[in-house]
């Protein structure tokens, strides 16, 4: 199939053609690369989906969530891909449908589209061929957009560079807590949804809801915000509960910031985000292509292991090479 075939079949919303997308963007190519670049080019300007980050450790309910929330929304109407950024999938072979019990009622649903993770050696690919995938899912006509994050190493911040919105899902906590969860994340989240708030972990899901909308409070106030925000919320994704008033928030969120122009600025400034790191990347691999350049990295490197040579001199000595070889 040529590019403008599959991008007809994409933007027909036929799932083969989404998913056979998806297998380009993620080939590493370079005559794939070409045509990823094309087919992303030609599927520019379509339909804008809700694009939603979410992130919690293993155990907290992930899945679980997805589901529910998934079969929310799709039995609104709505249709929702779900994405994920795994790091660690790279050695498990993208754990998001792993487990076989994940996600089965979503995954069987015909306004549902669950991807793994794209198996590849870094966090910085994976990262980068998600956020292309997100852009295929909305030229498919996706409304919202899930991408899933276990928090590994920086990918809950490379997840919030390709999201409208960031959610932050934590289990209740027992006793005084707040650990574990990174002040960084706290700064990126726009809705912590406290899971498991039912039986006899609900008083905790209280408290620790409360804990969070006090530490909230303490972060200094973001201009793409509305008063109330961000905030912390109670959840039970086993039993359905709270699930309305998250999406609730969610959009009056997504259209507070729509309204006053956030939203655009945003997604600007992701975009150049993005421009820059393939840029960085490029270069990086141009590099590695030059044996006597790559010759000449290892060298500086080592020379910087053994201490004989300060990082930035190094770095310095390299460029100089590059200017030279021009
Ligand atoms: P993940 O690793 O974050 O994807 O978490 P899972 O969705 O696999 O859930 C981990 C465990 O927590 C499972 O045993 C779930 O049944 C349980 N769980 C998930 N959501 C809830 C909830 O809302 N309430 C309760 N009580 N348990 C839940």
């Amino acid at each position: 199939m040529n590019v403008s075939d599959l991008a007809k079949g994409v933007q027909r919303g036929e799932r083969r053609a989404l998913a056979r997308a998806i297998t380009l963007i993620e080939s590493a190519r370079p005559d794939h690369r070409a045509e990823a670049s094309a087919l992303l080019e030609a599927l520019r300007g379509g339909p804008e989906a809700l694009r939603i980050g979410f992130s919690g450790t293993p155990g907290v309910g992930k899945s679980t969530f997805i589901e529910s929330f998934g079969m929310m929304l799709t039995g609104q109407g709505l249709k929702v891909a779900v994405l994920a950024v795994d790091p660690s999938s790279t050695r498990s072979g993208g754990s998001i449908l792993g487990d076989k019990t994940r996600m089965e009622r979503l995954s069987r649903d015909p306004n549902a589209f669950i991807r793994p993770s794209p198996s590849q050696s870094h966090l910085g690919g994976v990262a980068r061929r998600t956020r292309e995938a997100v852009m295929l899912c909305e030229a498919a006509g996706f409304d919202v957009v899930l991408i899933e994050t276990v928090g590994v190493g920086q990918s809950e911040t490379m997840v919030a560079e390709m999201s409208d919105l960031f959610l932050l899902l934590l289990a209740p906590a027992g006793g005084d807590e707040l650990q574990g969860v990174k002040r960084g994340i706290m700064e990126i989240a726009d809705i912590i949804l406290v899971n498991k708030a039912d039986g006899d972990l609900k008083p905790a899901a209280t408290r620790t809801c409360a804990d969070y909308t006090g530490a909230l409070r303490l972060l200094r106030k973001r201009v793409q915000d509305p008063e109330g925000f961000p905030k912390a919320m109670l959840v039970s994704a086993l039993q359905e509960e709270g699930l309305q008033a998250a999406w609730g928030e969610m959009q009056a969120l997504a259209e507070w910031r729509k309204a006053r122009g956030h939203w655009q600025a945003r997604r600007a400034a992701q975009a150049r985000h993005w421009f820059e790191e393939e840029v960085r990347h490029g270069l990086l691999a141009r590099l590695s292509e030059d044996a006597a350049i790559r010759a000449q990295m290892a060298d500086l490197g080592a020379s910087v292991m053994a201490g004989t040579l300060a990082p930035g001199a190094a770095a310095q000595q390299l460029l100089d090479v590059l200017k030279k070889a021009e």
